[in-house]
């Protein structure tokens, strides 16, 4: 153990998400097993989210080799939210490190982080300093934090990326409080979790795809808008409040002459499109409270493990305990 590594006893689960990461996950395990020689006490937590390009077979060979290595693999993809909540659930240790596959977080920040938990904090989010990502990732997620923290007064560790160390009994709370999405930061605030954030490196995916676009980031950002805050609707309110004093105005115009049919058309033109705007913002809150209603759809389901899962989270966990067994190969 070296000097700076910090007294964790109570132990640490590095935890990888990975969804196709064939071309990085021989390196990402490697680098993080090294990172891990520091501690007394760790385990190396896969969660394959359904890849199809041999990530899971990559996985269950350093498995073979290496007791410390777990690994949970989803029926299908489930999205990155999904894996990250599987991995907290099943996380064995009292700190829980969370790694992306590609390494674009050195694990060589890992102790930095643990040791400023370990000043009394619950969950410490690293924020990438001179992120080497394309800049419509670095706007996209500046201005969604800002919209976010600034104008919907969501509270949020400024700058956090999903590059973070947790108590682990806190992450479970937090993916357990299940709001519209386990959306990890905005819920560990609301919880009254004390956390923190801290600068580490950050460098370019040196292998395989990103697995974000557009579509998906905006997605996100809607998520966090409209299941964190309820200040959008006070403002529509505030909007057709403005529109219905301009509506008065313009057919008052009308009907003393002062305005032509033209105008008049124009106008309730301009109405109808701020209308359906309104409309489509308020569909969207009856989504996320559609949503939250339909709470006892599974977030996710496991198809193979070689740790127990929860009879509800495995797609097989309603056969025998034998059958299950054979099904998961080095079942426990
Ligand atoms: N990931 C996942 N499920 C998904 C998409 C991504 O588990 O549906 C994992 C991915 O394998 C990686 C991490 O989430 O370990 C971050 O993904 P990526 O590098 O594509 O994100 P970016 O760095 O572009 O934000
Ligand atoms: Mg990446």
């Amino acid at each position: 153990m070296s000097d700076s590594a910090p007294n964790t006893r109570s132990g640490i689960t590095a935890m990888v998400p990975c969804y196709n990461e064939i071309a990085c996950i021989e390196r990402a395990y490697r680098e993080i097993r090294a990172e891990l020689r520091r501690y007394d006490d760790v385990e190396l937590l896969f969660v394959d989210d359904g890849s199809t390009d041999g990530t899971l077979d990559a996985i269950k060979r350093f498995a073979a080799e290496d007791p410390a290595v777990k690994y949970i693999s989803f029926a299908r993809n489930f999205g990155l939210e999904a894996a990250f909540s599987a991995g907290f659930t099943y996380a064995s240790k009292r700190w829980t490190v969370q790694f992306d596959a590609d390494l674009q977080s050195p694990p060589k920040e890992m102790h930095r982080l643990l040791e400023k938990a370990l000043e009394g904090y619950d969950a410490v989010f690293a924020v990438r300093e001179n992120r080497q990502d394309p800049w419509y990732r670095r706007f996209g997620t500046w201005a969604h934090q800002t919209i976010a923290r600034r104008w919907l007064g969501i509270e949020l560790p400024p700058g956090a990326s999903v590059f973070r160390v947790v108590r682990t009994s806190v992450a479970r709370k937090v993916v357990d409080s299940r709001l519209s999405t386990p959306y990890f930061m905005a819920t560990a605030p609301l919880l009254g979790a004390r956390y923190t954030t801290l600068p580490t490196a950050h460098q370019p995916r040196l292998e395989g795809r990103g697995k974000w676009n557009l579509r998906k980031l905006f997605a996100h950002a809607i998520e966090l808008f409209v299941g964190f805050s309820y200040r959008p609707l006070t403002w529509l309110m505030g909007l057709s409040l403005v529109g219905l004093a301009g509506g008065a105005t313009v057919l008052s115009l009308a009907l003393t002459d002062h305005l032509g049919y033209f105008d008049l058309a124009e106008a309730s033109l301009v109405v109808a499109m701020v209308a359906l705007a309104m409309l489509a913002l308020i569909a969207r809150y009856l989504v996320r409270m559609m949503r939250v209603q339909a709470i006892s759809m599974p977030r996710y389901q496991i198809r193979e493990a070689n740790i127990s899962i929860r009879a509800d989270e495995a797609l097989y966990g309603y056969e025998t305990p034998f059958a299950v067994a054979d099904i998961w190969e080095n079942a426990s």
